[in-house]
């Protein structure tokens, strides 16, 4: 046994649930490494698993998304070995200074990639990833709608998005965070928590004509005019609730708004094989590697802290990736 301590959500409710508890590590399972954690990831999904959302039982230990040096392997375990730099982005029960994982969920972190930026870059970076190469293939000539793009999400897709080529019109919900979106080379910058009409600035900002594609995380608050955007034949991409989860929804608005086309896509269906999670995961680690894509770690806060963490991301106070560090 291995004494780790660990985020625990004992109950589901709000930030003020979480707890550091001490806990006792069995030695890896069969398929299973122990790591020990240099960084933990902070997002959304831990907020939904943690509210209920996302219905789980309690109590559990939170997160998804960290990274680390493998400490010891167990039965079964053939490609990854004591002393290997791992980073993953799938699989409950992430927080924590050390943890057992399964080993066909980890990606190899490549040299010149700090952990702390591996750890930010596996669930967003392989959203992000998916979202502009396989959910629709962006290539010269897209125009992409990206809501909350100076948040984590968000700034890799504007990044990736250019980097193929598109044109970007890009939300946020304060100046700083349009400053953000501007230095990452977005074409088109409103404030949608100015706009009256968000779908006509949309349209204006791409010359009187809808775009091709909308990726919109922020869900309740911005769907309707994500739709609204859109050309005929265009492609809604739904891909979180930050403000809230969109109701049901009737379909017969795809038809009203132009042969329409909606998704709700999640990163599992997109990492569902390891050749798939090893070839985005090393896509994006090796993109940072090579410098072509920027990670912003916008904070920093001991586990102990985590609850202000979550406060400040749900509170819109936070750009780029928050980090635990155990
Ligand atoms: P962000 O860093 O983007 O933070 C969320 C941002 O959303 C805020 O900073 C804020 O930006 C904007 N926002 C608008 N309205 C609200 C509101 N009422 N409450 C809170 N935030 C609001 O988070 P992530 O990059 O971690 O995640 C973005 C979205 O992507 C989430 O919905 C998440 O669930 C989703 N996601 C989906 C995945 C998938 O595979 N489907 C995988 C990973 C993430 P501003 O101040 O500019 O408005």
């Amino acid at each position: 046994m291995t004494t780790a301590r660990a985020l625990v959500v004992p109950r589901n409710g709000d930030s003020s649930v979480l707890e550091v508890q001490d806990v006792d590590l069995a030695p890896p399972g069969d398929g299973e490494v122990q790591v020990e954690v240099a960084a933990v990831g902070v997002n959304f999904i831990d907020v939904y698993q943690r509210q209920g959302v996302y219905s789980l039982s309690t109590p559990f230990v939170s997160c998804s998304e960290g990274s680390g040096t493998v400490t010891a392997v167990g039965a079964g375990v053939e490609d990854v070995a004591v002393g290997d730099r791992v980073a993953w982005g799938a699989g409950l029960g992430a927080g924590g200074t050390v943890v057992n994982r399964a080993a066909d969920t980890l990606v190899p972190v490549p040299d010149g990639v700090e952990l702390d930026v591996a750890a930010a870059a596996m669930l967003q970076g392989m959203t992000a990833h998916y979202l502009v190469n396989s959910t629709y293939a962006v290539r010269p000539g897209t125009v992409a709608l990206v809501h909350a793009a100076a948040g984590g999400v968000g700034q890799l897709l504007v990044q990736m998005v250019k980097a193929k080529g598109g044109t970007v019109v890009a939300t946020a919900g304060s100046a700083d965070k349009l400053e953000i979106a501007r230095g990452l080379r977005a074409d088109a910058v409103i404030n949608y928590r100015d706009s009256a009409d968000l779908a006509a600035e949309v349209r204006a900002a791409n010359g009187g004509n809808g775009v091709d594609v909308a990726y919109d995380g922020v869900g309740k608050a911005t769907f309707d005019a994500s739709l609204a955007s859109l050309r005929p034949r265009g492609l809604m991409v739904l891909f979180g609730g930050a403000s809230g989860q969109v109701p049901p929804f009737d379909i017969q608005r795809l038809n009203a708004s132009g042969s329409l086309f909606l998704t709700r896509p999640t990163l599992g269906s997109y990492t569902a094989t390891r050749e798939e999670l090893l070839e985005r995961g090393g896509s994006v680690l090796g993109d940072i590697a090579a410098g072509r894509l920027a990670v912003e770690i916008g904070g920093r806060y001991p586990l102990t802290e985590a609850a202000t963490a979550y406060d400040d991301l749900e509170a819109r106070r936070t750009t780029g990736k928050l980090l635990l560090i155990p």
